[in-house]
């Protein structure tokens, strides 16, 4: 979509620091990364949030879920944990328009999220 920041990305249109791509999905480093490990799964398709996966992307959504816990696997938080978080409209803060799942580990979490 034009204009859209993470679909540049995913185009490589715009840097950023790349970990894992095939041809749905690309991961990437956050840019205000709130903990040691914070990276960015999100599908090159894009989807606008979570209220605009469809059916017809059941296995992409899936993929990013998987895509997440390689990653995880490969930045050796795995078994130390981590969490996956999906922001979703104005309460929850999303601030880009392109869905995307943060990874988050390499210190401890505290729970409730702020
Ligand atoms: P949201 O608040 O929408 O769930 O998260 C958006 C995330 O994208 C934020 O954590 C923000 O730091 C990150 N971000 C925004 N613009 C860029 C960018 O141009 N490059 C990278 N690597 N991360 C970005
Ligand atoms: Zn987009």
């Amino acid at each position: 979509m034009d204009g859209c920041i993470f679909c540049k990305i995913g185009k490589r249109e715009i840097e950023s620091m790349v970990v894992y791509e095939d041809k749905d999905v690309i991961v990437f480093r956050d840019i205000n990364p709130q903990a040691p490990v914070h990276i960015l799964v999100i599908p090159k398709k894009h989807v606008a949030g979570l209220n605009d996966i469809t059916a017809d992307d059941q296995m992409l959504a899936g993929k990013l879920i998987l895509v997440a816990q390689k990653v995880a696997r490969q930045e050796k938080i795995s078994e130390s944990g981590y969490r996956l978080v999906i922001n979703s409209g104005e309460d929850a803060g999303q601030a880009v328009q392109h869905l995307h799942v943060h990874l988050l580990g390499g210190r401890r979490m505290k729970w409730p999220p702020g």
